[in-house]
């Protein structure tokens, strides 16, 4: 990957009166925007109204592959108070091309996607939920100790078919190492067995994000707890589609994914 990633702060935060100067120019693809206006403002991004909180938190991802620009409305009371334009820095990802592969690897037979429709339901299901907490405003923490061993956006394409690209961070650690919560939040799922991510925990840190925690060899949360950030909930493993213990640790927007490295460098 091209780019160091440890100087580089995404999480901005910026308030109406210094926004023009504040709002940056460009950002990185992968990341989170976190912003607060002033009450009776309201924003738009790319002509769609942003959910606002109380206190006029907002939050929205740039995806892995926008090429942007997007464009920021902000508005006072209707009125068109100004228009910013932030750039996209495209970011180069690690792709792997590996042919030649037997067919039944690459395709999985029909008993096996039906439990994988299965699961995706009750994954959908929690990724769309729109909770009016701001919890996401607080800087996250990285869950678990280990070494990094996979990073966000990388991409195998099998026999010419593309693989979703890595959409979260491996951090390799032993089975059985702590998982904490990356921050404060509600439980929208906790299963023991998914197919692809085996002990799966969500946690929902409101207006779209959440964070997704995979492979776990112990899930100690229930659905609906409430966490705090730096909270144990569950134990590092290789559940699911995994070839070594490690904890894949994603953050989401709704569908959108962004880097967690991103969240957490500083
Ligand atoms: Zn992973």
């Amino acid at each position: 990957m091209k780019f160091k990633l440890a100087i580089i702060f995404i999480i901005i935060f910026f308030t109406k009166n210094s926004l023009s100067q504040v709002l940056p120019e460009t950002t990185l693809q992968g990341s989170l925007i976190v912003g607060q206006l002033s009450q009776g403002d309201q924003i738009t991004l790319n002509g769609n109204k942003l959910k606002l909180s109380k206190n006029k938190y907002f939050v929205f991802a740039v995806g892995r592959d926008e090429l942007g620009p997007l464009n920021i409305a902000i508005f006072e009371n209707k009125k068109l108070l100004s228009l910013n334009q932030i750039k996209i820095i495209t970011r180069e990802y690690d792709i792997q091309k590996i042919n030649g592969l037997p067919e039944k690897m690459v395709t999985p037979d029909e008993e096996i996607l039906k439990k994988i429709i299965a699961d995706n339901k009750i994954i959908s299901k929690a990724k769309l939920l729109d909770l009016d907490n701001v919890f996401f405003k607080k800087k996250f923490l990285i869950p678990t100790n280990g070494v990094i061993s996979g990073v966000f956006g990388s991409q195998r394409i099998l026999n010419e078919k593309p693989k979703s690209p890595h959409r979260g961070l491996d951090i390799a650690a032993p089975k059985g190492e702590l998982v904490y919560a990356t921050n404060d939040g509600i439980i929208t799922l906790a299963e023991d067995n998914l197919y692809y991510t085996g002990g799966t925990i969500i946690i929902d840190h409101g207006h779209g994000v959440k964070s997704i925690y995979a492979h776990l060899s112990a899930v100690d949360v229930v659905n609906q707890q409430r966490i705090k950030k730096g909270e144990m909930i569950g134990k590092v493993g290789s559940t699911g589609r995994s070839t070594g213990p490690h904890l894949h640790w994603g953050v989401m927007w709704f569908n959108e994914y962004v880097d967690p490295q991103l969240l957490i460098s500083q």
